[in-house]
């Protein structure tokens, strides 16, 4: 069974999708942890980040890149936090390889591995 990030690839369920290529896709967390968390994947269904071969993950860094000076110029964001959780025991519950970019403010209050731990 596809992963529900496949399905969003998909367009078989809604996403807020901010960016699109032909490997990666960008678009906004459903249960954000501030405005403007934002997801960025490969296209191709992955678990984790070991199993992400070098051209995707090239491909992968290479839309991080560009979406983390988006995202804060979006939402006028101080800083971003820019994490993956890698496996279940880091809190990935997904299991499709993706990047967490969550804006941050001076004084949010939120850690550098809470703020993605959710
Ligand atoms: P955690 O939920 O502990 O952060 P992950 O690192 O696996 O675990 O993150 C999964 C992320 O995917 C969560 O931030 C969650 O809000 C988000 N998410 C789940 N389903 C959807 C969806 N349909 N559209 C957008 N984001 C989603």
């Amino acid at each position: 069974m596809s992963t529900i990030f496949s399905q969003i690839v998909e367009g078989e369920i809604p996403a807020r999708v901010v960016y699109e290529d032909e490997t990666t896709l960008a678009f906004l967390d459903a249960n954000p942890l501030a405005p403007g968390h934002t997801l960025v994947i490969p296209k191709d269904e992955y678990e984790r980040l070991n199993d992400v071969p070098e051209d995707v993950a090239t491909d992968l860094y290479e839309t991080i890149h560009r979406m983390v000076p988006a995202v804060e110029e979006a939402v006028d964001a101080d800083a971003t936090t820019v994490a993956f959780n890698n496996g279940e025991a880091a809190g990935q519950e997904v299991p499709h390889v993706h990047c967490h970019i969550v804006p941050r403010f001076e004084g949010d209050g939120g850690g550098p591995i809470h703020a993605v731990a959710g």
